[in-house]
């Protein structure tokens, strides 16, 4: 058995009917999960109902006779694509061609954080921890071949940086996640996986439970369904976006995530252009980079006559923590120490380490932002940042207003004995980062037999620890930040821990 062709894969979990065209066509991923939602994308059309001999894609599908593979791996954002990577680096071809590996995507292609590609954002990692170099600098997959490949390398040593812009790095990413579709055929898009569980017992006749069932559904027809087996599983789905209690739970357009800046930026700009009214308004709540890189954005963009204010509980917005010493935390052996520690230990570690990426904003993005907040002090300037620190947002809601839909805070003033006001706005950002365990815990459920959510055991090398009768392994990333450090859920050591994952499932 090889790693199975792109169109193979297609025929077998019933999505033949989809066209290529398709399958690229989305231009703003939605961040709600399949599995808890029926929204769709402007592609919903696309998934027809094909059925075939190996059609498993009827509302109660019935395993297919396919067998079963070696690996599937649930995600392919950059956590699987340094995994697919690491087997490409380090399995020989023979040994590839023998394995069945998939990667499940939900989006129809790659992307990175494409609600957050800001123009001019900068990556806040080097690219010199990229997919291979920390691994094995001479992989045809490091940013500097992705460089010298598209003819920028002399002009980016020129540059003198080594923070390239966000969106230059998701295009890296793209390039590395296509070369590994072109070598390996190995990624389906499209498709969410919504849960894991256990096979029925007609599926096996050893003693012990040889595979995991990995259920996924089309992302725009959710009716059309796949099962398949692995024996082998890694969960890599990222975080969802999250928001504060006091955010209704049934959103409008006047309230988002800043997952979904740059999709809904063009609305909200174009809206501030045709209004009337004297004082356009846009809140971000959040004091994190996120939200500072949108309060300058918008400050830069919307009309002269319109302002934006940052919102925030802290007393005052603060520089990340880049220095050389404490920036070892990210270093992979660093992972050892750490999950070696008490409980207690890793915690006051992980407080005395968060201001390296928990509310907290680039030095250089943070003078910007004071430049502004200071300019417009100046004789016949007016303000349009404003910088409401102190402030605890009590309640959001909407409500009309001759015919305009307004978003109003109640914001409680921590320094001004509690005092609250109401703030009236045209929209509301909600900066206020990701909730990393939510979308394990919800594929997981289906194993709460074998293993119930509050007993989750994760070893160093990421292993989830099973039920003794299951023979099926699994892993996950990115959910593992208070047992394995704050690199978990970042870009650092992804390279290495790819080839860690690797070297685990096929026993090297
Ligand atoms: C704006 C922003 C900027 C950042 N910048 C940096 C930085 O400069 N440096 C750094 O180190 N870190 C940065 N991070 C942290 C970031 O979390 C990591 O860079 C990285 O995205 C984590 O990779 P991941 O693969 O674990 O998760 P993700 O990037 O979230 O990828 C998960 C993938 O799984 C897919 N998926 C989810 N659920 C399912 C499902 N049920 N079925 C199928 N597919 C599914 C998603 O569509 C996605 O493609 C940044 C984060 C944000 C939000």
């Amino acid at each position: 058995m090889s790693w199975r062709p792109y169109t193979n894969m297609k025929q077998e979990i019933g999505l033949n009917a989809i066209a290529a065209s398709d399958l690229h066509g989305e231009s703003a991923p939605s961040t709600t999960d399949v599995s808890t939602s029926t929204s769709t994308s402007s592609v919903s059309d696309s998934c027809s109902s094909a059925s075939s001999p190996t059609d498993l894609t009827s509302p109660e599908p019935e395993l297919s006779d396919a067998a079963p593979y070696d690996l599937i791996v649930v995600g392919f954002g950059p956590a699987s694509l340094s995994i697919a990577i690491a087997i490409l680096d380090t399995l020989s071809p023979e040994s590839r061609r023998s394995q069945r590996i998939l990667f499940l995507e939900k989006k129809s292609e790659f992307s990175w954080h494409g609600g957050m590609l800001l123009p001019h954002a900068r990556m806040q990692i080097s690219f010199i921890k990229d997919f291979a170099t920390m691994r094995d600098p001479t992989s045809k997959f490091t940013f500097m071949n992705y460089l010298h490949t598209k003819g920028r390398l002399l002009d980016f040593v020129n540059l003198g940086t080594f923070y390239p812009l966000r969106e230059e790095y998701e295009d890296y990413m793209r390039w590395c996640a296509d070369l590994v579709q072109q070598d390996a055929e190995c990624v389906v898009y499209g498709e969410t996986v919504v849960g894991l569980s256990v096979p029925e017992q007609e599926y096996f006749t050893a003693e012990k439970i040889p595979h995991l069932a990995v259920t996924s559904v089309c992302t725009y027809d959710p009716a059309q369904k796949a099962i398949r087996l692995a024996r082998n599983v890694v969960l890599c789905p990222g975080a969802r976006p999250q928001f504060p209690s006091c955010f209704p739970a049934e959103l409008t357009r006047r309230i988002f995530h800043s997952a979904e800046f740059m999709y809904k930026s063009s609305e909200l700009l174009a809206l501030a252009s045709q209004s009337s009214a004297a004082e356009y308004a846009v809140a971000v709540v959040g004091a994190g980079q996120s939200a500072a890189e949108i309060a300058q954005y918008l400050h830069a963009n919307l009309p002269l006559d319109s302002h934006v204010d940052m919102i925030f509980p802290a007393g005052a917005l603060r520089p990340s923590d880049d220095s050389p010493f404490v920036n070892e935390i990210f270093n992979p052996e660093a992972v050892d120490g750490i999950y070696s520690l008490s409980d207690d230990r890793r915690r006051a570690m992980f407080d005395e380490y968060k201001s390296t990426n928990y509310s907290v904003v680039r030095s250089d993005l943070l003078e910007t932002l004071y430049a502004i907040a200071y300019e417009q002090k100046l004789p016949g300037r007016t303000t349009r940042l404003g910088i409401k620190n102190l402030q605890i947002v009590e309640d959001v809601c909407v409500i009309d207003k001759q015919g305009a839909e307004k978003v109003i805070l109640k914001l409680r003033d921590q320094y001004n004995s509690g005092h609250i006001e109401t703030a009236e706005y045209d929209f509301v950002i909600a900066a206020t980062g990701y909730d990393k365990s939510a979308i394990f815990t919800d594929l997981l459920s289906g194993l709460s037999r074998y293993v119930p959510a509050s007993e989750v055991t994760v070893d160093r090398g990421y292993r989830v620890k099973l039920d003794e009768n299951i023979e099926a392994r699994l892993w996950v990333q990115g959910c593992n930040e208070a047992t394995h450090g704050l690199s978990d859920t970042l870009l650092s050591i992804m390279a290495v821990r790819g080839k860690e994952i690797v070297d685990q499932i096929f026993d090297k």
